[in-house]
């Protein structure tokens, strides 16, 4: 049992890679650490929080602060090393400064995980002090940096939220690749920050104001743990209450996914946009920016309940393999990529809407949590997961 748990983190991101279909299979939860940690990591979590607001507020100088944080990363790295994960301090650009990356090699279901990412690229660090700013778990694309959550090391299993992160590092990973079209359609990101109130049409929860369609795959593989979750212990509230939260965003990502893409093809069909070429060294793609800006005219297609007339325009980032872009980039020439493209990614969307459905109808009135409704839930998840599975591989084939 300690063994088949033992490979369970590094397994997921193996299984995702090569056989996306059988992700669920291997989600099992491990107990990851031999003794409990809680206290000391919560403690230096707290420690580092401290000391980033003190620093942050003027209260000790930047040196000092800087001083005492390296101190706490030791301590962290000797905490660390108790349960067996070998890991090293490292400095950071982004949400953090520093880190302790956990270093591949050792028994370890993290070093494993470790090991098995480092091929790709992709570090695993432990940054408390975000826990203690409330983010939980994250995937940062830029640095290709994979964050694990406070629950997967004190809760010493794999969480909920980890899962999800491991399945946003893997569609990264996957849109770089050649036959990786299905996830550089999912790769796109869409902003509406200059939209009414700031928000992307018919969206109504916190990712108003911008979101990658990556979300949507990453929250079908957090929800399958979830549903493990109450499988487990059907009272979970925290669980049944997350899992009602995915059923709403699932719905929410592809609704507001398909009536943004209406939008923007509208305008990209009569030239009424502005692009940005940006070139990707590493992997070789190529993100074109296309930023609609458009008083008024595009007002209607928003609700009547979210019409506003300082409507300016939404922004979409969209990612090509660079053969796929022609060599002249004017707006003309980019117009039958971005139409093509749009049209690639609203069928996904199609694709997913009826499902999206279903598990926000199973999910959203789930006071008691029987076993038809899990079945039921787990019905749609298997579904969700044989319909990506199958438009995936027909694009491969394509
Ligand atoms: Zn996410």
């Amino acid at each position: 049992m300690v063994t088949a748990q033992r490979t369970v983190l590094a397994g997921l991101f193996s299984a995702l890679m090569f056989t996306p279909s059988t992700g669920l299979a291997v989600l099992a939860c491990s107990d990851i650490f031999k003794d409990p940690l809680d206290a000391a990591l919560v403690s230096i979590a707290d420690q580092l929080h401290s000391n980033w607001l003190m620093s942050t507020y003027g209260l000790i100088g930047k040196d000092s602060a800087k001083a005492h944080e390296l101190e706490l990363m030791a301590d962290l790295q000797k905490t660390l090393k108790r349960s067996g994960l070998k890991g090293r301090s490292i400095e950071l650009e982004g949400e953090v400064e520093s880190a302790v990356e956990i270093l591949p090699g050792g028994l370890h279901p993290l070093s494993k995980l470790a090991d098995s990412l480092s091929g790709r690229g992709i570090r695993v660090a432990v940054a408390p002090q975000l826990w203690a700013r409330d983010t939980l778990g994250g995937y940062d694309t830029a640095i290709k940096v994979l964050f694990v959550d406070k629950e997967t090391i004190v809760g010493r299993k794999t969480s909920a939220i980890m899962a999800h992160e491991l399945r946003h590092a893997y569609t990264h990973a996957r849109a770089d690749m050649s036959d990786g079209l299905y996830e550089r359609l999912f790769s796109t990101i869409l902003v509406g920050f200059k939209t009414p109130r700031g928000n992307l049409p018919g969206s109504i929860s916190e990712y108003n104001q911008f979101f990658s369609l990556d979300e949507i795959l990453a929250h079908r593989q957090s929800a399958a743990l979830l549903l493990r979750t109450l499988r487990r212990n059907p009272s979970d509230k925290e669980a049944r209450d997350q899992l009602r939260a995915h059923g709403e965003r699932f719905k929410e990502f592809v609704e507001s996914g398909l009536e943004t893409l209406a939008l923007l093809r509208h305008e990209i069909e009569s030239l009424a946009f502005k692009h940005n070429v940006v070139e990707i060294t590493e992997g070789g793609m190529v993100r074109i920016e296309v930023e609609i800006a458009k008083p008024g005219i595009i007002r209607r297609f928003f609700r009547a309940d979210q019409q506003d007339p300082n409507v300016v325009g939404l922004t979409a980032r969209l990612l090509f393999s660079r053969d796929e872009v022609p060599p002249s980039r004017t707006s003309r020439s980019l117009r039958p990529l971005l139409i093509d493209r749009i049209d690639a990614i609203a069928t996904e969307l199609e694709a997913i809407h009826p499902v999206a459905l279903k598990f926000f109808e199973n999910t959203k009135s789930m006071r008691t949590v029987t076993e038809k409704r899990l079945f039921a839930i787990e019905e749609n998840l298997r579904e969700f997961a044989q319909t990506t599975t199958q438009r995936r591989k027909g694009l491969q084939e394509r």
